[in-house]
This record gives C-alpha cells, sequence and structure tokens, in this order.
C-alpha cells in the first residue's frame, strides 16, 4: 500500500484525499494533515463562493479547465450532499462608463467573450434593455449572461467533501502542523509539532503556506505573495435589489475580478471583494478599506444602492505567485511534481477559481498519483 500525505485541509486537500481514496482504494492510504482544528479555516471559507465557467481564464490555462469541470461536478456534489446552492447565474455587465473607455475596456471585454466561446460556454449577449428583464435594478450598456455560474456555501462544501473523504476511507490530524520536510531515500520524513512519521508520497496542498513547504523539502523557487478582498454585507431592504451575481468587465492586469454583487444561498447580499497586496498572510481585519470603495463599484450598476447600510463583513487572502507589476500575466495554478523518488507535487498559487475547480483538480492530481505508483 502507498503511504500518501496531503499537508494542508482546505477544500483542494479535502477533494484531493477524498478523490484518491475513493478512487484508488486500498491501493493507497491516506492522511490529511491540518494546523487548525478542523477543515477549511483559512482561504477556503473566506471567498465568494461562486462555481465559477472558466470564462475569466485562458480556455487552455489549468484555471478554465478545471473550473469548467469542477462547476459541474461541484453542483452535483452539492445536490448529493445537502450543501447550499444557488443556481442564479452570472451578470457581467458592462457600465456606460465603460464605454468611455471602450478602447481598452472593450478589448477586455471581447477577450472574455472569446475566452468563453472557445470553451463553448452556453452564454447569451444581453443589449441595455433586455438586462433589467433578468435583473431589474441593474443598469448597463451590455451584459454576457452566463445561466451556468452558481453560488455555494463554501464552508458547507468542505466539510461535506471532508465527510466523504472520512467515509472513502482517508484519515486525518488536525491541530497539527508540518515544521520539517525531508527525502531520505524513497520515502519523505515528515515532522509534525507533535509527531514524525514516513511517507511515500507528499502533496503540498497548504495554500498561502504552500510556497513555505515547498521551501522546507529544499525547492526554493517559490513565492506566494498575499491579496487581500474585502467584503461589505448590503443591509436593510436594498439587499432585496439583486437576485444574483453582478460582475463588472474584469481588467486586465488587476489583482481580482472586480467588486461584484454576491447574493449568498441564504439570501444576504454582498459587495467585494477588492484586491490589495497586504504585508503578511494573516493581514485579515487590519486597515479595513472604508465602505465607500464598494459602494462606488455597485452605484455604476445600480443608482438604488446610493443610500444603502453597508457593514464590514469578511475578508479572504489570495495566494498568488507574482508582484503587482506582473499581474497582467495572470499565472495559471501551479502543479509541479518536483521529486519523483520519493514523490512530491507542489501545487502554488491555487487562488480564484480554485473552489469551483477542486474535484477536478482532484482528478487530475489522483491521475498523476496512480501514473506514479503504476510505474514504481
Ligand atoms: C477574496 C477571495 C474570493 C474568492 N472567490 C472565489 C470564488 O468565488 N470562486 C472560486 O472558485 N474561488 C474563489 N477564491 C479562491 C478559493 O477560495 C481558493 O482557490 C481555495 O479556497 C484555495 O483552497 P486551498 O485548499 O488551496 O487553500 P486553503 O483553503 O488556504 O487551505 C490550505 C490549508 O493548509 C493549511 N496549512 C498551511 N500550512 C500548513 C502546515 N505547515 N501544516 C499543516 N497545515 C497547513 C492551512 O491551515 C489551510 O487550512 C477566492 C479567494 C479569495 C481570497
Amino acid at each position: 500500500m502507498t503511504r500518501i500525505v496531503i499537508i494542508g485541509a482546505g477544500v483542494l486537500g479535502t477533494a484531493i484525499s477524498y478523490t484518491l481514496k475513493k478512487c484508488l482504494e486500498d491501493t493507497v492510504d491516506v492522511l490529511l494533515l491540518e494546523k487548525h482544528d478542523g477543515p477549511g479555516q483559512e482561504t477556503s471559507q473566506f471567498n465568494s463562493g461562486v462555481l465559477h465557467s472558466g470564462i475569466h481564464s485562458e480556455p487552455k490555462s489549468f484555471k478554465a479547465r478545471f473550473a469548467r469541470k469542477g462547476n459541474v461536478m461541484a453542483k452535483q456534489f452539492c445536490k448529493d450532499n445537502d450543501v447550499p446552492l444557488s443556481e442564479q447565474g452570472m451578470l457581467i455587465v458592462a457600465t456606460y462608463g465603460d464605454l468611455v473607455h471602450l478602447a481598452m475596456r472593450g478589448r477586455d471585454f471581447l477577450k472574455m467573450y472569446h475566452n468563453g466561446k472557445d470553451q463553448g460556454i452556453n452564454m447569451k449577449i444581453l443589449m441595455s434593455w433586455n438586462i433589467p428583464h433578468i435583473e431589474p435594478y441593474i443598469r448597463g450598456a451590455g451584459a454576457l449572461y452566463i445561466p451556468s455560474v452558481a453560488v455555494v456555501d463554501s464552508v458547507a462544501f468542505v466539510q461535506a467533501l471532508f465527510r466523504s473523504a472520512k467515509e472513502a476511507g482517508a484519515r486525518s490530524l488536525f491541530n497539527t502542523k508540518v515544521v520539517e520536510l525531508e527525502a531520505v531515500g524513497e520515502r519523505y520524513h515528515i515532522r509534525t509539532e507533535k509527531f514524525a512519521d514516513v511517507y511515500d508520497m507528499v502533496i503540498n496542498a497548504a495554500g498561502l503556506y504552500a510556497d513555505e513547504i515547498a521551501k522546507m523539502a529544499g525547492f526554493n523557487q517559490y513565492t506566494v505573495y498575499p491579496y487581500r478582498g474585502e467584503y461589505y454585507e448590503v443591509l436593510g431592504k436594498e439587499r432585496e435589489l439583486v437576485n444574483r451575481l453582478i460582475y463588472p468587465v474584469p481588467i486586465t492586469g488587476s489583482a481580482g475580478k472586480g467588486i461584484h454583487f454576491l447574493k449568498k444561498p441564504d439570501g444576504r447580499l454582498f459587495l467585494g471583494p477588492n484586491a490589495r497586496l497586504v504585508p503578511t498572510k494573516e493581514y485579515y481585519e487590519e486597515d479595513k478599506t472604508p465602505p465607500e470603495v464598494f459602494r462606488d463599484a455597485a452605484v455604476r450598476f445600480c443608482s438604488d444602492l446610493k443610500n444603502a447600510e453597508l457593514r464590514w463583513a469578511y475578508s479572504g487572502i489570495r495566494p498568488k505567485v507574482v508582484q503587482e507589476d506582473e499581474l497582467h500575466n495572470d499565472p495559471d495554478f501551479i502543479f509541479s511534481v518536483d521529486n519523483e523518488k520519493p514523490f512530491l507535487l507542489n501545487i502554488i498559487g491555487y487562488e480564484s477559481p480554485g473552489l469551483s475547480g477542486a474535484l477536478a483538480a482532484a482528478e487530475y492530481v489522483k491521475d498523476v498519483v496512480n501514473k506514479y505508483i503504476k510505474s514504481r
């Protein structure tokens, strides 16, 4: 039996442990190590919970392929496991303000449209007068409507993945921080704050800290930069004004997809996230961005929100692999087998659409692992 350890019980680590054990059964012993006292306590709970279509990414990238396939897999998984899911669709709206900068924003809009077309994503172009038929209070010069996009309760999603992994026979240890990783012969020696043991294969799914895990094993080439995204909740009757995801046309070279309207499955309405490089990987609450920034972004689409009460809600931190002057490259997820014997897979920069793509990414990892086991 091949002994596999996965470091990090976020959406990715839990999806991988579930998929490995479900598909490879008794040929593998799967252990999930997590430093917190439960699964999904970092980036996997502080996000928008959107199951993306892949339209925001280059069609051949891991980001697009995993989102496209993972969207379908995650929706089915949520239905099978009673995870709250809202199949509301996404509107990507070009504002009249965007028309002023048509040369630049038109190019961004077209790029996204072609991304969608090349991937065969079901989408509709809406003229300005058709937008209110779908969202009565939203105004824009035109929009793309993508019905397949959904919003999930991301905490419940990770919990359900974890339960399924456990039922399939994967083991897990919480409050267990990995502090050392060393290749000795054909095995990895792992030391945690609690114990030390040896494994045949290591999968590094440590999110914001994946660069530090890689460094422990001697792979110094990765750096994860923390980009924070904050959210405000819309309070009062204005939260009823919007019923589905409303996204702006993304700007090439910006760190996020732009501040959007997020209607959660429980009916609450949020605005966010912005994107700021922050000084540390734990910089969740300090130096909050004022609500006006979010209000200004929202009234471009919905003027009725100009007096709405906004309350700071939460923030999440994106694990990006580039600094601000390199953002235009929109780097792909890194899935790199950096050592074969013993096996080490480093997963770095697993940012958005990582929640959407988790089950598809897990299947990809399962195929890589299976190929390696068969070749031994
Ligand atoms: C603001 C924001 C909005 C987003 N919106 C979306 C969205 O709408 N849709 C979408 O698809 N994606 C979205 N994402 C991206 C998505 O949330 C992430 O891609 C995904 O959650 C990453 O999962 P993960 O398992 O790789 O990382 P994490 O959830 O960070 O899990 C990594 C785990 O590793 C553990 N760990 C770290 N170091 C150690 C150690 N030494 N020992 C043991 N354990 C360790 C951590 O404690 C953590 O639990 C968003 C992200 C942000 C920040």
